[in-house]
């Protein structure tokens, strides 16, 4: 009898210690902050299929996410080089002046991430894992900023970003910029083929989710309080993308919707929340906060 109850009791407890690894486990806060603005220009300059009456200006955020977990902290995205900050002429020594006139970038140098680390009480050496959701010049403009860091991306996402298809323009000052990944050649690179859960224990999962770029990734993550929330980054632009009408800048518009309506699947079956990369309303919801 005291022997059966004795293994009870020492299964209980290593189940409760099961159960509390577990929930430790789970991200404790997610930060959500912007790298300066892009805008105003109209909505009809990213999404050319917006019917006449819901065309409007739109001022985007240019997102990134500081996410505080047990095993280390995690950036997502690194927003717009450091070197675009402070007015249109440092922008267009940095990147091509159509792209400065088009985005109107309003970065100032403490809205860059390492600054952006600092106010949170973190900085850059401090940060185990960057994760790219791909190479545009608005996403992993400062990934030079992390040497120590594993950086985290699609492996056809790296090739891309060094050699882009011809009809994205291969311009070492376009779209994808050379002088934001050439230094960051020998990094530790984690090259993903495919979802991967950073952590091994669901709470940061990497999601596969192509069609912006050749190799864009979004990120799922679990929440201690248990809300489940997508980081979507360019896989969805806006509220506009979905409610059904395509980014105008895609590496191929059939992947674009497949990752799409995998992440509002998503959504709908696990109630999970989707936050988006550029939407302005959204932002002024719920950035420039931490989230449980
Ligand atoms: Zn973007």
């Amino acid at each position: 009898m005291m022997k059966k109850s004795g293994i009870a009791a020492a299964l209980l407890g290593m189940a409760m210690l099961a159960g509390s690894s577990v929930a430790s486990a789970q991200v404790k806060q997610v930060y959500w902050t912007t790298s300066g603005k892009f805008g105003p220009f109209p909505i009809t300059g990213l999404i050319p299929t917006i019917p006449q009456d819901k065309q409007r200006d739109v001022t985007v955020p240019v997102s990134m996410w500081v996410v505080d977990h047990p095993k280390g902290l995690v950036v997502i995205d690194t927003g717009n080089n450091v070197a675009i900050s402070d007015g249109m002429d440092n922008c267009k020594k940095y990147w091509a002046a159509a792209n400065c006139d088009f985005l109107k970038p309003s970065q100032t140098r403490n809205d860059v991430i390492d600054r952006q680390l600092q106010k949170l009480g973190h900085s850059t050496d401090k940060v185990k894992a960057v994760i790219s959701s791909h190479a545009h010049l608005d996403h992993a403009g400062n990934i030079e900023m992390f040497p120590n860091a594993i950086h985290v991306f699609q492996k056809k996402e790296l090739y891309q970003g060094w050699w882009p298809e011809k009809f994205q323009g291969r311009a070492a000052n376009g779209t994808f910029v050379l002088a934001d990944l050439d230094n960051a050649r020998d990094f530790n690179y984690l090259e993903l083929q495919g979802d991967y859960d950073l952590y091994g224990d669901g709470s940061i999962q990497i999601l596969s989710t192509p069609g912006h770029t050749l190799g864009h990734q979004s990120v799922k993550l679990k929440m201690d309080s248990g809300r489940s929330i997508i980081i979507s980054q360019d896989a969805i632009w806006m509220q506009e993308n979905l409610d059904g009408h395509p980014a105008g800048l895609n590496y191929s518009v059939q992947d674009y919707t497949n990752s799409l309506n995998r992440l509002k699947f998503m959504r709908d079956l696990e109630g999970a929340e989707i936050l988006m990369a550029h939407d302005e309303n959204q932002y002024a919801k719920h950035g420039g906060k931490w989230h449980k």
